[in-house]
């Protein structure tokens, strides 16, 4: 049976003391109604420090939005996973669409990104993989996906797989208030599930958690959770309000 895990990405959203506010908004309430589900929240680097320490003696732990795959070096404005592990991070989201999209994130970057992240168990990898619509419409889905996660998983051991979290985010669903319905996310998911184990084995892929992204808030989140193959979500314009996050995390 596989944990439910939900993440919050609050991606270049709130200050530091504002992002500090929102944490414990979600530790308190999750105090009063706790979860079985894992939960994270990914604020910006800036509040990673302050958020740790709402965190710290909370079940909540804590997420940095992407990172680097050297450990030091010139690379004005990036983030090593030492870095990040060293304020307490313990998943990094790896290859969301919008790295992908104006950032230059290619399934090259997001498997080097990866395999620092695993190197040593410094940080567990939430990898994003998601097609266009175009992709969708012109029957390219299946095509993209499993470039993706092929790509990402590169030279990656099954027992660092095992530390890994995917995120099947459809690019069109993200931040537009359209989901993918529970059969399209399923069918996807399951798709992806079996992909993990053509590529290492049965046990990995019944293991590694899947989440669904994209336009997921409280009222959609029972349908879409309930489904065999969705073990979670990533969340983004809905986790930047404690009481929404919350609303999706108690309908799994
Ligand atoms: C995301 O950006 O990862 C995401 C799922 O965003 P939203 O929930 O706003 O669609």
């Amino acid at each position: 049976m596989r944990r439910k895990i939900f993440a919050g990405n609050w991606k270049m959203h709130k200050t530091a003391a504002e992002s500090e506010g929102l944490a414990r908004d979600v530790v308190e309430g999750l105090r009063a109604h706790p979860t079985s589900s894992e939960v994270v929240v990914c604020p910006t680097y800036v509040a990673l420090d302050r958020v740790a320490a709402v965190l710290t003696g909370s079940p909540v732990l804590l997420g940095a939005q992407d990172m680097h795959w050297e450990s030091q070096g010139a690379y004005t404005g990036k983030i090593s996973a030492d870095m990040l592990q060293a304020v307490g991070v313990t998943y990094v989201i790896i290859g969301h669409s919008e790295q992908r999209a104006y950032f230059h994130e290619t399934d090259e970057t997001v498997n080097r990104k990866a395999r620092k992240a695993l190197a040593g168990g410094i940080l567990k990898p939430i990898l994003c993989v998601g097609e266009t619509l175009q992709e969708r419409e012109t029957g390219l889905m299946e095509k993209v996906i499993q470039t993706q996660i092929r790509g990402a998983y590169a030279g990656i051991a099954a027992s660092e797989a095992l530390h890994t979290v995917i995120a099947y985010e459809p690019v069109w669903a993200i931040g537009t208030g359209r989901n993918a319905s529970p059969e399209q996310a399923q069918s996807v998911h399951f798709f992806i599930r079996e992909l993990l184990a053509s590529l290492y084995d049965r046990s990995v892929s019944e293991a590694v958690r899947i989440q669904y992204g994209g336009s997921l808030k409280p009222e959609n989140a029972l349908e879409l959770l309930s489904q065999p193959d969705i073990d979670g979500g990533l969340i983004g314009g809905a986790s930047l309000k404690a009481d929404a996050f919350l609303g999706i995390i108690a309908s799994s």
